[in-house]
């Protein structure tokens, strides 16, 4: 059993509060809540980029420039360290508390720029993947999604079942505009909510980003869950300074106990 600090208890104590007083909470979340399912994150301590430095900024551009090289490179390329990792991922505490938040209709939406497809796999339903999702591929010209297992890779770049246009992946590349359903459903959300979590996220990713402070200026309490300091922190009513998988299911437990 994980024993919980005093602070971290009060500081739970006081976000199941504001759930429970909340009708249309909205949470962001980001690489830190998949952490504990072995997934690195880019930032924070241990993360791939703080060990190893930014990659390169171009993903759009060469995708753009020439679909058919930009598969045929990935095909060649195969499974980098990180896709091994979240193919072997599972769901974890974190992941499961959120999807028990929603069942328990504490939770309206959940936001996330994770793309490990963690969220759908716990049991959330009222998703927004933000950046895409890396078990399906997108179409260019009518943004329809299918599943990547199902679309052919014999002739490439794979066209659109639908209109014919040429299929991507569905993970949002760097410099690449994030595709207008999920930026619509994410400020629509983000414009409702009386409550926001943001939980495992630096917070330094926009449009994202702006979620939580687009809430806050309307006048929405804010939560952190992040074991480490934000971008966000400063603008927070209650911080949760724990691992997602340790913080959320603790909330979940206090709300369980009225129903
Ligand atoms: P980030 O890598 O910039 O930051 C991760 C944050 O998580 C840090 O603030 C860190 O302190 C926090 N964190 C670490 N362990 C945690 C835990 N156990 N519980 C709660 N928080 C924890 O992540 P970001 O803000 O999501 O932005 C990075 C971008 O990288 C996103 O666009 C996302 O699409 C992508 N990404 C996705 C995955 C994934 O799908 N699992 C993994 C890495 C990066």
């Amino acid at each position: 059993m994980t024993t919980i600090d005093t602070s971290v208890q009060h500081a739970i104590e006081d976000a199941a509060k504001l759930l429970r007083r909340s009708n249309h909470a909205v949470a962001l979340s980001g690489a830190g809540l998949s952490a504990e399912s072995g997934i690195p994150t880019y930032r924070g301590t241990g993360g791939i980029w703080t060990r190893f430095g930014e990659p390169t900024i171009d993903g759009w551009e060469l995708f753009a420039s020439d679909p058919k090289a930009w598969w045929e490179e990935a095909i060649a390329h195969g499974a980098s360290e990180f896709s091994v990792a979240i193919e072997r991922s599972e769901p974890n505490a974190g992941h499961i508390a959120m999807a028990q938040l929603e069942e328990m209709g504490r939770l309206a939406h959940t936001i996330t720029q994770n793309i490990d497809n963690l969220h759908r796999r716990a049991g959330s339903r009222r998703l927004t993947e933000i950046h895409g999702n890396r078990y399906l591929v997108r179409c260019m010209n009518c943004g329809a999604r299918e599943r990547l297992e199902t679309v052919s890779l014999d002739r490439l770049p794979p066209l659109c079942c639908e209109c014919g246009g040429i299929l991507k992946n569905d993970i949002v590349m760097f410099g690449e505009p994030i595709p207008d359903d999920a930026l619509r459903e994410s400020y629509k959300q983000a414009g409702a909510s009386d409550l926001f979590l943001s939980v495992g996220t630096s917070a330094v990713v926009y449009p994202a980003a702006d979620f939580p402070l687009m809430a806050k200026r309307r006048g929405s309490p804010l939560i952190e869950v992040n074991p480490e300091e934000t971008a966000l922190s400063e603008f927070a009513d209650v911080i949760v300074r724990a691992p997602a998988g340790v913080a959320l299911p603790a909330i979940v437990e206090l709300l369980a106990q009225e129903l």
